[in-house]
């Protein structure tokens, strides 16, 4: 392998400081992740220093499938020979096949798909359908709720560090605390578009819906002719066990979101599927209404339908949900030996949270592991939570390997602070 010399990675981290965003240049390095990413393959990622890391982050759910997954690979090469981007003129079959494999595979009558490039553009297009469609103008979301920065996703986003500095943001936008029903139905008026959710709150803090939680919101909308539109964009794919997360409550979206892992974690990509009245509702006086140039494009489609055979000839499902049990029966040990330092261990297949009392300890522990060749990171609207989001094909040997790094790094850290 390729080692780079010290003065090499230098100038990529000070280019980064001087060109790109010194903030988080900083905080990277306070991280642990002073090096430059190189290469990666499976659930590894090799730097320019010749480091080897276990991805235990996957960027946030998109390498579900780990890294450069074979089959997806080829499937990218294969359409970048042929045609990488449409010529937005004339029907194409890739586009076509995704949309109809989705819709195969969605929950409830999601019929239709339209697609996009990231997890906000897919929520932007959710809330302009449920806006057209319904006639009406606003929206229920939850604190905490993350759902991406441009503006009308920012406006559901429920953290003020993140919004407050953009207001005015879209109007119609209340948020109420998570898991809490009866807040919703206090919200509900004539007003309201449609109730926007995720089954597990991914940067709130891997918080998951208890249950009769969806269910109850999903005969709110029903008896208040209300969208319920559900972000899977992190959740989706097999993460949390079942393909998409809702199916764990039995609950059908009349919009769902999907980005990150659909791409294979090759391409980017970002869909909202709906019911074909909320299609009709949206495309029906206009199919220009909203649209996306690179939106469906060959390379990203077929990097999806790709993806979607892998995550069913490789039975992703149940490998999260059993890979999961064993990531969160070792956390929750963990927690036993150290009551005080962590304070719950939480998670729904491989989408796992562990909640710190300090949040401190967190962050040197994130640090920790680092250093002990494992990735991780805290969620982004809630610093006190470190996340696991490992490639799905993560072996048993693997979670051990995460998890022992996690006990030294945790014990580790309690030292340190008890020291200063
Ligand atoms: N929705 C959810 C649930 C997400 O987790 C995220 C990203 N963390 C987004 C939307 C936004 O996706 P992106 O960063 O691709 O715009």
């Amino acid at each position: 392998m390729n080692v780079w010399d010290e003065s090499r990675i230098e100038a990529v981290i000070e280019d980064y400081q001087e060109y790109v965003n010194p903030g988080l240049a900083s905080l990277m390095k306070f991280a642990g992740f002073g090096d430059v990413e190189v290469e990666a393959q499976g659930c590894y990622l090799r730097t320019a220093s010749g480091a080897e890391y276990l991805d235990c982050l996957g960027s946030y759910g998109v390498f579900s499938l780990g890294h450069r997954h074979p089959h997806v690979c080829a499937a990218v090469h294969a359409q970048l020979d042929q045609l990488p981007l449409s010529s937005r003129t004339f029907f194409n079959e890739k586009s076509a096949t995704l949309a109809k494999k989705l819709a195969s595979l969605a929950p409830g009558n999601l019929q239709f798909t339209f697609f996009s490039n990231s997890g906000t553009e897919a929520v932007e297009a959710a809330l302009k359908m449920a806006r057209v469609t319904t006639g009406r103008t606003d929206f229920i979301a939850t604190i905490g709720a993350y759902h991406g920065k441009t503006m009308g996703a920012l406006s559901a986003t429920g953290r003020e560090v993140f919004r407050r500095p953009f207001e005015p943001l879209v109007p119609g936008f209340s948020h109420v605390p998570f898991n809490d029903f009866d807040a919703i139905a206090a919200k509900v008026s004539d007003r309201t578009a449609a109730v926007i959710i995720e089954v597990v709150q991914g940067e709130g803090g891997i918080i998951v819906a208890k249950p009769g939680y969806l269910e109850a919101i999903r005969q709110l909308c029903n008896d208040n002719n209300i969208l319920l539109i559900v972000d899977e964009v992190q959740t989706g794919l097999a993460r949390t066990g079942k393909m998409f997360a809702c199916e764990h409550y039995g609950v059908n979206p009349d919009i769902m979101t999907l980005a990150k892992a659909l791409g294979g974690g090759v391409m980017p990509i970002g869909a909202t599927m709906a019911t074909p009245d909320v299609w009709s509702g949206t495309f029906g006086g206009n199919p220009l209404i909203h649209t996306s140039t690179f939106g469906g494009n060959p390379l990203a489609c077929a990097a999806g339908l790709a993806a979607l055979e892998v995550v069913e000839s490789e039975d992703l499902c149940s490998a999260s949900a059993k890979r999961g049990e064993q990531m969160l029966a070792g956390l929750q040990q963990l927690q036993a030996e150290l009551p005080g330092t962590i304070t719950e261990v939480r998670g729904l297949g491989l989408m796992i949270g562990v909640e710190f009392a300090v949040k401190d300890v967190a962050e040197l522990t994130i640090n920790g592991l680092a250093r002990r060749g494992v990735i991780a990171a805290y969620t982004l609207n809630n610093p006190n939570v470190i996340r696991i989001e490992p490639p799905l094909i993560i072996s048993e040997t693997q979670v051990h390997t995460a998890l022992a790094a996690l006990g030294e790094s945790v014990r580790e850290s309690i030292e340190m602070l008890e020291g200063m």
